[in-house]
């Protein structure tokens, strides 16, 4: 598996990555297990890296030795998605590499276009947009005199924020103590707990502030919990979508195993409450539509906020060779300039990518029979239509 906390870091310098003059290969490969087989992506994959090799070699701006080098990084990427990777529940891998050394691979829970593109700097635009669209997910993991708190998002815990712990003084056997000094010595425990807690507190509002979360899972026991709920700010409160039992010190795959199903929850009724959304509010309302064909004229015309579409759907369809232009329908030509259309098995990796480039959230749906009754795809608009 990945390692999260690097793959947080990677991102990061993804995306402020100052360029050195050298060319950098980011190589997007669609893996999604529920539309192809390692076969196909390998497929792909191989082609991609042979019309590279013929640009690169037609290319009359580098040297012959740019180019090799450039073919050996693309020969690395080939190596490591046939030899070490496995797509788990990944959609998109991406990988983005250069001859000096940059390597980083990245996960991404959203179907892409494959493709290879070789430029000065890295290609980021889509993987910014999936950033703003992704809720991130603060776990606070707590009992009596520890605390710790992750950010959970793309369906990993990603990176570690912060770890407190109180002074409060371990057990001691109370029957031995005398009655007097038992109750002082409680006292003192809880008024080390109150500004354990207190402190915990101001510390995960600092973090929620500085938007390292817009939601928040707590873990411990129920006791522990319920305690620390009265100490919780008004902010966080309504952040608060669910609790787990676990312990400061339980390991990260529990927690995030626990801390998934939560999630997974909050986010089906998220997404179940957008579908009776554009059904019963935006799409009679004139602000959103419905079906493929409805969804791809909204979309050449930069109309759609939100796309919504059920996971598992594939559409055939054509895109134009010169000017992009999407159809679903067989035409001699494209209407708007006259280019070749060129047929697709599936051309939904496509309307999600255009969506992306114009800024759009993206929600992809399970099981939501209204949806699928509609043909499966739909979109909230920017303006009435
Ligand atoms: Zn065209």
């Amino acid at each position: 598996m990945a390692n999260s906390k690097n793959e947080a870091a990677s991102l990061r310098e993804i995306l402020s990555y100052e360029p050195s003059g050298e060319l950098v290969v980011s190589m997007y490969l669609l893996v999604d297990g529920l539309r192809v087989t390692k076969t196909d992506y390998l497929t792909t994959l191989n082609s991609m890296i042979a019309s590279s090799r013929e640009e690169l070699e037609s290319n009359p701006n580098l040297e012959k030795a740019q180019k090799k080098k450039l073919l050996n990084v693309v020969e690395d990427i080939k190596k490591y998605v046939n030899d070490n990777f496995r797509p788990y529940s990944t959609k998109t891998l991406l990988v983005y590499a250069s001859d000096s050394g940059l390597w980083k691979v990245l996960r991404l829970p959203v179907i892409m276009k494959s493709k290879i593109i070789i430029d000065p700097k890295p290609h980021t635009q889509s993987i910014r947009t999936i950033l703003q669209n992704y809720k991130r997910y603060g776990i606070l993991l707590l009992d009596r005199e520890k605390a710790q708190i992750y950010s959970m998002y793309f369906g990993e815990i990603r990176e570690y924020l912060a770890a407190f712990i109180s002074d409060v003084p371990p057990k001691v056997n109370l029957r031995r103590q005398a009655v007097l000094r038992e109750k002082k010595l409680l006292s003192r425990m809880e008024e080390k707990l109150h500004h354990f807690f207190k402190l915990v507190n101001d510390k995960t509002l600092e973090l929620f502030r500085g938007g390292k979360f817009d939601y928040l899972i707590l873990a411990g026991k129920k006791e522990i919990l319920s305690n620390f709920a009265n100490y919780m700010h008004s902010y966080l409160q309504p952040i608060r979508i669910g609790s787990i039992e676990a312990e400061p010190d339980s390991s990260k795959s529990l927690i995030q195993e626990k801390a998934q199903k939560i999630i997974d929850k909050f986010e089906t009724e998220y997404k179940n409450d957008l579908v009776d959304k554009l059904f019963d509010e935006h799409n009679p309302n004139r602000l959103g539509v419905v079906g493929i064909e409805a969804v791809i004229g909204a979309l050449l015309i930069e109309q759609i906020k939100t796309l919504i579409y059920d996971r598992q759907f594939i559409k055939e369809g054509y895109i134009c060779s010169g000017c992009h232009y999407l159809t679903i329908r067989d035409k001699t030509s494209c209407p708007y300039c006259g280019g070749k259309l060129v047929f697709y098995n599936d051309i939904v990796d496509e309307v999600v990518e255009d969506a992306l480039s114009q800024g759009c959230e993206i929600v992809d749906i399970g099981e939501n029979e209204r949806l699928r009754k509609a043909g499966n795809i739909g979109a909230v608009l920017r303006y009435k239509l």
